[in-house]
């Protein structure tokens, strides 16, 4: 089995690309997201824009990352993940440097991130921000920066867990879906079987019993520790 994740909105309580730009962008971010919102543009477009509005140093933008928050029970996840030997990636169509500064101060670092690239010139001073989509796929009508579908390999079980538009176009392919929000709405309107959940507890819940080895391996494990 393999879990791949979401960030914004899935781990992150709030959405860490619009908590940094609300906090340190220029005004005329939100004009961009109206943009996005109208599907005037699509959100490699928009981020890319976003984040070059961006006034502050990389200190400045640090202590913002520091705010952002976490679902409180997403750390166990990653932990019975670890635990069971289940790889898990997460998948975001939002920045990698602020996914993992978050990740950092949870102590989450191991956790390996699919996501747009930052580029920080001169981040002690006038710092500016630069975003690629080394991700992107032009042929994927989510016009994302990272094409989520592009981004799963093909193994045997994948779990995805997500809770919007990013979501959208991986949600056909994986065996096993958990979904909250837009998400679930989507996956109901294209008849696609989902879980619902709304935090991470009750994902680990789920696993267990959708997927009966992992509560076997669950029992040997112990012994095992203790032999
Ligand atoms: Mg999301
Ligand atoms: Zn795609």
């Amino acid at each position: 089995m393999y879990v791949y994740c979401d960030f914004d909105g899935t781990i992150s309580l709030d959405d860490a690309t619009d908590f940094v730009l609300s906090n340190l962008a220029d005004p005329a971010w939100e004009t961009i997201e109206q943009d996005w919102l109208d599907g005037e543009i699509g959100s490699a477009e928009c981020m890319r824009r976003q984040i070059a509005l961006i006034r502050a140093n990389q200190h400045e933008l640090d202590d913002v990352l520091e705010d952002v928050v976490i679902d409180p029970t997403f750390p166990a996840f990653a932990n019975f993940c670890s635990l069971h030997a289940v790889p898990l990636t997460i998948v975001s169509d939002g920045v990698d440097y602020f996914i993992r500064q978050i990740l950092v101060r949870n102590n989450l670092s191991h956790i390996p991130v699919i996501a747009n690239k930052l580029t920080i010139v001169n981040p002690e001073g006038m710092a500016t921000y630069h975003l690629t989509t080394p991700h992107a796929d032009l042929d994927c009508l989510s016009a994302a920066g990272v094409c989520k579908c592009r981004s799963l390999t093909p193994r045997d079980l994948r779990v995805y867990i997500g809770d919007g538009r990013s979501d959208f176009c991986v949600s056909h392919q994986p065996e096993l879906v958990f979904a909250k929000g837009r998400l679930a709405d989507y996956c109901f309107g294209q008849d696609i079987p989902f879980i619902a959940y709304e935090t991470f507890a009750d994902l680990t819940h789920s696993l267990m019993s959708a997927v009966p080895r992992l509560k076997v391996d669950a029992l040997i494990t112990p012994r095992h520790a203790a032999a």
